[in-house]
């Protein structure tokens, strides 16, 4: 700085103090952060997932699948997030895509939430020559590639930042356990829509920007399966959570990165659902990028209402595989072969000052990711399903009670659920 040879000594400490750049009160927070994205759409036609019905291989591209990833980093501690466009970690690829980035960037299980946004219109994983498409074998060994690869840039992009929360709503999410009653009065839990039951219709924005202002990520966590193209369809796409990605970063520019998670949704369905080869003749299907749009337009909408963003200094994280009961063996539905015991769920947690994430390696029926939001020490909470591992259904204690194909496609015993919401709340406290 240049200074005037006649100001006076208290004049010029004022002056500077003043002058002090914006980039030095960034100094002050000793959080990092990095971010990248990568295609990952598939090149060859490949099997999908999500339906036992659809056999035969894919036909072509709605629109493209990314991987994106936000890593934070303070105080030799990290903390990466991985959204992928995929339906979830099954068929053992969890543990082996997971051990890779471990491994290969040195993290303790805790620094890594490897997440799928449970989108039913993308490619089946595979890692079992016995039970894999050779186009989906191919295609997870380039997907392990991709990720090492889009991990390696995000973590070599550090640079200070400082964030920002607010949530909105978004009304999509329908609660799909429809009760019916026949003339003789029996009652049955069908997938369907029930509009009286519980959603969590929390739009949870996250903003990770730089001192200066500079927008680096905007991450979102909304609560609905990936559904809306249905089991007839054979086109790859983001569904409903990737066309809301696509759409917030083509409004806010292809250098934010917009990663979304799936809250708990595992009886949460798209309020409209395609039927695939009605409304298709423009090249596009209406359904999923209308709710897409509905949702990115929401969270571009509580994205914009971010005036402040704050420092932290901190990153805290946990990992810890529960060993959860299982069925009992007079259920019906319970499986047979595996017999009494226990089954595993990943349990994530982290906290970056006053957000928390947890993530659990199942599908959660929505009523337990609300119930952890309530209890959390944090003021706002991404739950994150389908996070480090793919183990099923993960109903509510209450929903044993009246069935429906969440009960009886889960392992678990109706016990299960209130251990999950205990223990992520215990390891929170404890960060
Ligand atoms: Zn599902």
């Amino acid at each position: 700085m240049k200074t005037h040879p006649s100001m006076p000594g208290s004049l010029l400490l004022v002056t500077f103090l003043l002058w002090t750049p914006p980039s030095l009160a960034a100094d002050t927070t000793g959080l990092k952060a990095g971010t990248a994205r990568i295609d990952i759409t598939p090149e060859k036609p490949v099997t999908m997932f999500g339906y036992d019905a659809r056999k035969d291989l894919s036909t072509g591209v709605h629109d493209p699948l990314s991987a994106r990833v936000l890593a934070f980093e303070a105080d030799g501690k990290r903390l990466v997030l991985v959204s992928t466009d995929l339906i979830g970690f099954y068929s053992g690829t969890a543990d082996y895509l997971r051990q890779a980035l471990l491994s290969e960037f040195r993290l303790q299980p805790s620094e890594l939430f490897l997440t799928a946004i449970h989108n039913h219109a993308g490619p089946a994983l595979a890692i079992d020559p016995q039970r894999g498409h050779a186009n989906n074998l191919e295609y997870t060994e380039k997907l392990k590639g991709k990720l090492i690869e889009v991990v390696r840039q995000a973590l070599g992009g550090l640079e200070p930042v400082r964030l920002g929360l607010a949530v909105g709503s978004c009304p999509i999410g329908v609660n799909r356990r429809e009760l019916r009653v026949n003339n003789r009065g029996e009652s049955s839990i069908v997938l369907g829509r029930n509009v009286y039951g519980p959603t969590d219709k929390e739009v949870l924005v996250l903003k990770v920007a730089t001192a200066e202002g500079k927008v680096k990520a905007v991450a979102f966590d909304y609560a609905t399966h990936g559904t809306c193209l249905g089991g007839r369809n054979y086109t790859i796409s983001g569904d409903v959570l990737g066309l809301a990605e696509q759409f917030v970063e083509k409004i806010l520019g292809s250098d934010v990165i917009v990663p979304a998670f799936a809250g708990a949704s595992g009886d949460i369905n798209p309020w409209l659902r395609a039927e695939t080869g009605f409304n298709t003749d423009s090249g596009w299907v209406p359904e999923p990028v209308l709710q897409g749009t509905f949702l990115g337009e929401e969270v571009v909408h509580v994205y914009r209402s971010i005036r402040q963003t704050g420092p932290a200094d901190k990153i805290g994280t946990a990992f810890v595989m529960l060993q959860l009961p299982v069925k009992p063996p007079e259920d019906p539905s319970a499986k047979k072969s595996e017999g009494p015991g226990t089954r595993p769920l990943n349990v994530t947690v982290a906290r970056l000052g006053d957000v928390a994430f947890v993530g659990l390696g199942a599908e959660v029926c929505t009523e337990i990711g609300m119930a952890i939001k309530a209890a959390s020490p944090c003021e706002h909470t991404f739950v994150i399903t389908h996070c480090n591992g793919a183990a099923s259904y993960l109903p509510t204690k209450e929903m044993y009670v009246q069935d429906g194909y969440e009960v009886k496609t889960s392992p678990f015993g109706p016990q299960a659920a209130d251990i999950v919401i205990r223990e992520s709340i215990r390891l929170l406290h404890g960060l």
